[in-house]
């Protein structure tokens, strides 16, 4: 991670972070897993990878670690982060070539019709199976249309399958 790219939020990484504020804490900068928090929304460092409690906040890159137990680990910690870090992006890798393969001519259709057109109304004179599959086709276009964006926790459209709501 550096100053001129957003860290990757699928990412985890290993920041320097500082000490507790305590008179008796040794005044070591630390090493910590550094990811984000979907439920506070935030990006979180933990204890010290030497199991010390350490100030909530990543230092600035490039401070140098003192603490004698976080460079012991460091080594392993890095190995572990590397693999993780690849994983996820084997995985966003595969959620992005399924999503790009969901442009299809008939998906783009319907998502015009979604679009451009009373889809309650029309939906409304099809069966469910037959709105639903049309709906899927919506939605999987709508999820290449979102990847391309590079959002790929979006949701599907709102009231797409208005007719499960009335049931
Ligand atoms: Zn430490």
């Amino acid at each position: 991670m550096t100053e001129a790219t957003e860290p990757d939020k699928t990412q985890v990484y290993l920041v320097p972070v500082a000490h507790l504020e305590l008179a008796d804490e040794p005044e070591y900068v630390h090493l910590s897993l550094y990811s984000w928090n979907e439920r506070t929304d935030a990006w979180l460092t933990q204890t010290g990878i030497c199991g010390r409690s350490t100030t909530q906040g990543a230092l600035p890159e490039g401070t140098e670690v003192t603490c004698p137990g976080c460079l012991k680990w460091r080594p392993a910690y890095d190995q572990t982060v590397a693999g993780h870090n690849h994983r996820r992006e084997l995985e966003s890798e595969a959620r992005r070539q399924q999503a790009m393969a969901e442009d299809t001519t008939e998906n783009g259709a319907w998502h015009t019709v979604w679009l451009e057109s009373k889809w309650r109304w029309i939906t409304s004179r099809m069966t469910t199976p037959q709105r639903e599959y049309a709906a899927d086709c919506v939605a999987a276009y709508s999820r290449y249309l979102a990847t391309c964006d590079g959002e790929l926790e979006r949701d599907e459209p709102e009231g797409l399958r208005w007719w499960r709501a009335d049931q």
